[in-house]
């Protein structure tokens, strides 16, 4: 039996080893230990290689214990490096995940601003003892318009432009009324009339549409807030001192209110109600147009007709209502020059309120 060629052994040895520390993964510590004592451990292979030189004549023991120790060398150098690679790839993964950076900013959801300001709005009259009610948007032309004093036929129904709901010819009602989507938040005061009686004081924040045109200031879809007086003994002195309360609310403690008269259907007297212009206190801008005076919204003494149609006593019983349109009050507020902004969900817009 021939004993194998110590430096043939050591050859197959170094790549097998090489070959295995390839693979190995140094950042395990039992996988490095493994790999050491298969290779250059007490009973390793490289000690067995040694052991077996003892055989040798002098000359080759010389050169293959050289060889061997090389080899030793060499391994424990290669696996030194490894480790430090290793080491430099967990640092560099360590830095791209550096806990002391502040953390990335989480976007925040919040309110269209349409929806603050009626929510707004809507607290200022709760807070003067106002109760919110709301309505449906598709509404019948007896609530919309009848019972407001605006019969059909009526020219002052060109004043608004309805968008009306076809109804097939046998599911219309026996009186002919007729659906539409609502064009005012109006059609609640009949509503809530016809269901209680005085004291009444409630407020009707909602969605109101209309066939027409859009521009920077008109859209078809919008929205409205109503309001709505009846009690025993009300005036139009109550009229004044609650509107004016509402401005100096919204647009603060200095404002100055005027009222002009103007003409509703549903109001008698009917008024329109204008600011002192915030923008320039009245010395005239852009804001204003220069007349110094906004308008903000429209009101009036509830018309005996309208409390008559519900059935309540008109010698005893007198009110006052007021309608405006939240999107004016946040344009006038924050300065926002089209209303088409509102529904057009364009964040840079929304990300501002
Ligand atoms: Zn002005």
């Amino acid at each position: 039996m021939t004993e194998p060629l110590p430096t043939t052994d050591l050859k197959q040895l170094s790549e097998d080893a090489l070959s295995a520390l390839q693979v190995l993964d140094t950042s395990d510590p039992g996988a490095v230990e493994k790999w050491r004592v298969e290779f250059l451990g007490r009973n390793g292979r490289l000690t067995t290689v040694l052991r077996g030189l003892g055989a040798l004549p002098a000359e080759q023991r010389r050169e293959a214990g050289a060889a061997a120790n090389s080899l030793k060398e060499q391994l424990e150098q290669r696996l030194e490096e490894k480790r430090t690679q290793t080491l430099a790839a967990q640092a560099a993964r360590a830095e791209s995940l550096d806990i002391s950076l502040p953390g990335r900013r989480m976007r925040r959801g919040r309110l269209h601003p349409s929806t603050q300001i009626i929510r707004e709005i809507c607290s200022a009259f709760n807070e003067m003892g106002f109760q919110t009610v709301e309505g449906p948007e598709v509404e019948w032309e007896r609530y919309n318009f009848d019972l407001l004093n605006i019969p059909r036929d009526h020219p002052a129904r060109d004043k608004w432009d309805t968008i009306w709901i076809e109804q097939p010819e046998s599911r219309r009602p026996p009186d002919g009324q007729r659906i539409l989507l609502r064009t005012h938040t109006s059609p609640m005061q009949g509503r809530v009339m016809e269901r209680q009686q005085p004291p009444v004081r409630v407020i009707v924040p909602g969605k109101c549409y209309r066939f027409e045109a859009t521009d920077a200031t008109h859209e078809w879809q919008f929205h409205q807030v109503e309001g709505l007086v009846v009690d025993e003994g009300v005036t139009f002195a109550d009229l004044k001192g609650t509107l004016y309360e509402f401005a100096r609310r919204i647009f603060g403690a200095n404002r100055r209110v005027r009222f002009r008269c103007d003409f509703f259907p549903f109001v008698e007297p009917g008024v329109d109600m204008s600011i002192d212009c915030f923008g320039c206190d009245g010395k005239g801008c852009r804001i204003c147009k220069n007349s110094g005076w906004i308008e903000i919204m429209g009101a009036g003494m509830v018309h005996p007709k309208v409390l008559a149609a519900v059935g309540y006593d008109t010698a005893r019983y007198t009110g006052f209502a007021f309608g405006m349109g939240p999107e004016r009050i946040a344009m006038l507020r924050y300065g926002i020059e089209d209303i088409r902004h509102f529904f057009s969900n364009d964040l840079r817009f929304l990300s501002q309120f």
